[in-house]
């Protein structure tokens, strides 16, 4: 099993000042300003990238990949 993080941004809280990207470069980056990311990722500096966000933005959800 392997535990999947499902990422939520809330665009229009979104400052684009790019703590997501900073923090997991590999699911987030800043596309015209608005922070985009990837729908799901198992690397866990999603959540440290949640939790960067100052605007709150991100939703961050474990979901166990039981296929996986
Ligand atoms: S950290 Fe939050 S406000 Fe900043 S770019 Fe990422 S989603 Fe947008």
């Amino acid at each position: 099993m392997t535990t999947l993080y499902r990422i939520e941004i809330d665009r229009s809280l979104c400052s684009g000042f790019g703590a997501c990207a900073d923090e997991a470069g590999d699911a987030f980056r800043l596309e015209n300003g608005i922070a985009v990311a990837v729908a799901t990722s198992t690397d866990p500096r999603v959540l440290d990238a949640a939790d960067a966000c100052p605007m709150g933005a991100i939703t961050v959800t474990e979901v166990v990949d039981q296929a996986a």
